[in-house]
């Protein structure tokens, strides 16, 4: 069985993280979306039990996909799950550079472990975590970019209902 993991904040999930979820699951046998708590990230708006809750919604209706988290390094996650692949969106070429050196300390780690890069949806290039939080705190709707189950989390989390 190839499983492939998909590391990253998700605070909270987006429609373009979504979207990089649905093409892994084709894929792959089974994707492990892990949460993780990124020290270099400004501090969360969602607890991690939040996070895999809206995960474990937004994603119900893929059969081979599920949620966990980790604090550790991902490259060991991988290796312990029986993980083939670690899969990671680029939006721009400003995501580049920061994961080329993510998959480099990865395959460090973990030798048999590849890193697979998947490009952006076209229409979910501009679309962050941070984004759809800027445009929810300005009151605008976020329904275009975040899944529906979560759309109420998050409104009621940063306060405008727009
Ligand atoms: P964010 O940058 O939104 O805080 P995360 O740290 O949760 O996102 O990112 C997890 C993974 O999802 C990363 O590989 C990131 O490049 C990818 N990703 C985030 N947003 C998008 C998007 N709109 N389209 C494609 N990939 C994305």
């Amino acid at each position: 069985m190839k499983i492939a993991v998909c590391p990253g904040s998700f605070d909270p999930v987006t429609k373009g993280h979504l979207d990089i979820i649905m093409r892994t699951a084709k894929m792959f046998d089974r994707v492990i979306v892990v949460v993780a708590q990124n020290p270099n990230k400004p501090a969360s708006c969602f607890t991690v039990t939040e996070r895999v809750d809206m995960l474990i919604r937004s994603t119900s209706h893929i059969p081979n996909v599920i949620i966990d988290t980790h604090d550790g390094l991902i490259a060991e996650y991988a290796r312990d799950h029986g993980a083939v692949a670690i899969v990671k969106g680029l939006r721009a070429v400003s995501d580049f550079e920061y994961e080329f050196q993510q998959a480099l300390i990865n395959k460090k780690f973990n030798p048999e472990l590849e890193t697979v890069f998947v490009t952006a949806n076209a229409e979910y290039m501009f679309l962050s975590s941070s984004i759809v939080k800027q445009i929810c705190a300005l009151g605008r709707d976020i329904s275009e970019f975040v899944p529906e189950e979560i759309c109420d989390d998050v409104i009621n989390r940063i306060g405008c209902k727009g």
